[in-house]
């Protein structure tokens, strides 16, 4: 298991806002550094932007510089982790701005640029995918990645929405069994979808069980590929204990 990491991250003030805010990354990493090796990602280039958003929208983004030079390094951790969960490492990116409320050309709830949209397209552009098994176990539904890879069909995305954990669990597991082979297992992974957090669902085993679930999956597809990347998740004392159990069944 490899984590992708920038200490770039650890900066708060380059947007006002929940997913900015100071002490997020370092509550992950700080559990997260203590259990797994971290690998440094860089910047996104441009063309990889454009795989997915509206010339136009990326301008717009680029003209707040400080938002524009995080959002781009976020989505180059995306596009690393995906690299390296196509190779058969399993890997967790702990990256912001989150992407998944970002639509080709606009974007709302802190997101700029749509993260795991753009690493699965440089991936299919590549010619190494044509099918993946998104999870976006994030409190909120993944609108942005949703109007993102709407123009590609073997992409199944799960947004499971239930009342209770139990059925949220039951829905992931009914999911999986319904899916048959995919090339490529990606998690947009939110822990605002906690007890604790503005979710209130899920326990900390629940982001275990959901971290297993998914690599006995990659395991019956038979090539062990996995990536996942940092959404939401803002509740601070639990969220390095959230993403370390999440890792551990996954790895
Ligand atoms: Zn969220």
């Amino acid at each position: 298991m490899t984590i992708i990491f920038n200490p770039k991250f650890y900066q708060s003030d380059y947007a006002n806002n929940n997913s900015a805010k100071p002490g997020r990354m370092e509550a992950i990493m700080q559990e997260l550094e203590k259990n797994y090796s971290v690998v440094t990602n860089g910047t996104a280039l441009e063309s990889d932007l454009a795989l997915v958003h509206d010339p136009a929208y990326i301008n717009k983004i680029k003209a707040q510089p400080g938002i524009y030079d995080m959002a781009r390094l976020s989505a180059g951790g995306a596009i690393l982790a995906a690299q390296l969960g196509m190779d058969g490492h399993p890997s967790f990116a702990c990256i912001r701005p989150p992407g998944h409320h970002a639509y080709r050309s606009s974007g709302w709830g802190y997101c700029y640029f749509c993260n795991m949209a753009i690493a699965l397209k440089k991936l299919k552009t590549e010619g190494r995918i044509k099918s993946v098994f998104l999870l976006d176990f994030d409190a909120h539904t993944g609108d942005g990645t949703r109007d993102c890879l709407s123009d590609w069909k073997g992409i199944r995305i799960l947004n499971p929405m239930a009342a209770t954990r139990q059925e949220y669990m039951k829905l992931l597991e009914t999911a999986i069994k319904e899916t048959g082979h995919v090339d490529l297992i990606a998690v947009s992974a939110g822990f605002d979808s906690y007890k604790k957090d503005v979710g209130k669902k899920l326990d900390t085993f629940d982001f275990y069980q959901i971290g297993y679930l998914l690599k006995k999956f990659s395991k019956r597809c038979g090539h062990l590929r996995r990536f996942a990347i940092l959404e939401g998740g803002y509740y601070l004392p639990d969220l390095g204990k959230n993403a370390l159990a999440f890792c551990q069944g996954f790895e």
